[in-house]
């Protein structure tokens, strides 16, 4: 029931939770360091007022300076452990403490007054804070403020004498519209947060997806052109910097245009598609492999010399006749015609090295096809 009420007024964001809480936990911790730190310089500054309030009793003034040094060192070693986690799970249980140490601390020093008076604004301000500031879900919110409340509102009914009735009305109706407005603005701050990170994970995974559907080719799975090109001339500036070892294939699938002839140019679109993942099969992680237009394929293999890359021209074609394709019952064979160039010193761009397999790629053609140049 209350869950449900919750999830009117807070964006559910379901799977996402945890990561919103990663999401903002500098932020989080940042606010956190804040509000401690205004809570710290609070009590200190009442040290001042204490020497006022208890003149001429020096047994109590310093019992209430060790009360308020304890709450001091209390905070200063959670905010220092604060500032330390990496995690929400324990910033929250620091959170949690911090604010029960507060809330404590506060209904205790409420105990101290003189009897006929009612404490200050700070019984107002800290139900208010904690709405507003905690990070923590918002039924401990809740709970520590309204433990917060309760306690005060014990100590003023029935624990001092003689506060006058009116006053005392007025104090117990400060709390009850301090929590209207505390749980208001509360939900309204959390909601708006969540709708901001989900409104930031949508055009993350907005761009993420349009970058993959500029970098993915959608029939063979394979990269497209441009980013094809744009990784290999990468590959190739590295290879001039440190003369590491580069090689590229050209593959362009044989009589592709009879294939789409004899048996439709769908049944064609599987036949490249099935290759293409043949190949993606066959090819090392650090490889990239994109097509380059129509039937023809680039795969370009870092840290590989001439020897080795004919080695994985040969892996790929023998695995490429092997494999045919099913369509509606029909197994079509397909073959590939592979040249394979290395980068050299007399090399000035990565279309050089380009250019080269595809001139090997064509005598393949030339030499009969279903074969790899030079051999
Ligand atoms: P070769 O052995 O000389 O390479 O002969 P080929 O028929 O493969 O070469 P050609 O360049 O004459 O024809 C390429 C054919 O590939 C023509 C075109 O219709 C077909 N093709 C290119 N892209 C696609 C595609 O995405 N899907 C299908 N089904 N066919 C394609
Ligand atoms: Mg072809
Ligand atoms: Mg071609």
């Amino acid at each position: 029931m209350f869950k449900k009420i919750l999830r009117r007024f807070l964006t559910d964001l379901g799977e996402m939770e945890g990561d919103y809480r990663v999401f903002y936990l500098k932020d989080d911790i940042a606010y956190s360091t804040l509000y401690i730190s205004i809570a710290i310089l609070g009590v200190l500054s009442m040290i001042g007022m204490d020497a006022l309030l208890v003149k001429g009793r020096s047994d109590l003034f310093a019992w209430l300076m060790l009360y308020r040094a304890s709450f001091v060192l209390v905070s200063i070693l959670i905010l220092v452990a604060l500032w330390k986690t990496r995690k929400v799970r324990i910033h929250d249980r620091l959170i949690l403490g911090w604010l029960s140490t507060t809330v404590l601390f506060f209904l205790l020093y409420n105990f101290t007054r003189p009897t006929n008076s009612l404490t200050s604004i700070v019984d107002v301000l800290i139900p208010l804070a904690i709405y507003i500031f905690s990070p923590l879900k918002i039924v401990f919110n809740i709970a520590l403020a309204f433990g917060f409340s309760i306690g005060t509102l014990y100590v003023d009914h029935v624990y001092k004498t003689g506060i006058d009735p009116v006053t005392l009305n007025a104090a117990t109706i400060a709390q009850f519209v301090v929590h209207a407005l505390g749980l208001v603005s509360g939900l309204q701050i959390q909601s708006y947060r969540r709708k901001a990170f989900k409104a930031y994970v949508e055009e993350r995974d907005a761009k993420e997806m349009v970058a993959y559907l500029a970098n993915i080719d959608p029939l063979t799975k394979s990269l497209t052109r441009r980013h094809f090109f744009n990784i290999a001339e990468s590959e190739f500036l590295r290879f001039l910097r440190y003369r590491r070892q580069l090689s590229m294939l050209v593959l362009d699938a044989d009589h592709f245009k009879d294939i789409n002839d004899t048996y439709g140019h769908y049944a064609g679109d599987l036949v490249l598609r099935n290759v293409s993942l043949v190949t993606l099969e066959q090819k090392r992680a650090q490889d990239t492999f994109g097509r380059l237009g129509g039937e023809e394929f680039g795969l370009l293999l870092p840290e590989t010399n001439f020897a080795q890359a004919k080695i994985v021209a040969e892996r790929i074609q023998s695995a490429w006749e092997q494999t045919p394709c099913i369509v509606d019952g029909k197994l079509i064979h397909s073959t590939v015609s592979i040249g394979v160039a290395e980068a050299g010193p007399d090399d000035r761009s990565f279309e050089d090295v380009l250019q080269r397999a595809d001139r090997m790629m064509y005598k393949a053609k030339e030499a009969g096809r279903n074969r790899i140049m030079p051999e």
